[in-house]
């Protein structure tokens, strides 16, 4: 494989900031209740951090990690690395979430996050790409709809690279002939 960083950001940090405050916004207009997050690591990191600090809270924070599967292998099975620390059980939680692409992550974390029987189960997602969706899973908040580009930055790496850039930013991957 070989690959390349397009220079010119797809999102600048400007951009991001501005939404991120945005959607921090949407999200404790949603209830008045102490807000539970659960970040996916380790894309959601940066995401998480700028949120977090846009909103007033009262808020607190838990991490869950799955692995990534390989997209060329058919089961597009999700395998739990790290589960939650807290009981999460009739609580108003919301998974913080860097890309939904297939969507089959974040069902599979609904559907492990609801059986602990929390009281509400809302998502937010910095990026979407609607036309690589496999299931139906439902988004409560969406930063940006993005076309079916592999992208770096604010968190998302490629082969653990790139976490560290402000913005956000395409990779070209191409097999080497
Ligand atoms: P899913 O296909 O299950 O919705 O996406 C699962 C995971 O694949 C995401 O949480 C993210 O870690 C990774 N992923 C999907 N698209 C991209 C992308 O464009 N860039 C990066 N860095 N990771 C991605």
């Amino acid at each position: 494989m070989s690959y390349k960083l397009i220079d010119a950001p797809l999102l600048t940090a400007d951009q991001i900031r501005t939404r991120v405050y945005e959607l921090a916004q949407a999200l404790e207009s949603t209830t008045n209740e102490p807000l539970h997050l659960v970040a996916v690591l380790k894309g959601s990191i940066v995401f998480l951090a700028d949120l977090i600090r846009a909103m007033r809270g009262p808020i607190t924070l838990d991490f869950i990690a799955v692995s990534s599967y390989d997209v060329n292998v058919s089961s597009g099975a999700v395998q739990l690395l790290k589960d939650i620390d807290t009981n999460i059980k009739d609580r108003s939680v919301v998974i913080i979430e860097d890309i939904v692409d297939t969507g089959l992550t974040l069902e599979y974390i609904q559907t492990l996050l609801r059986s602990k029987k929390p009281k509400t189960l809302h998502s937010v997602c910095l990026l979407s790409k609607p036309s690589r969706r496999q299931t139906k899973v439902v988004i409560d908040h969406v930063g940006f709809e993005i076309e079916d580009h592999f992208v770096v930055g604010y968190g998302l790496d490629y082969e653990q690279q790139y976490r560290h850039l402000p913005h956000i930013s395409v990779v070209e991957v191409t097999s080497k002939q």
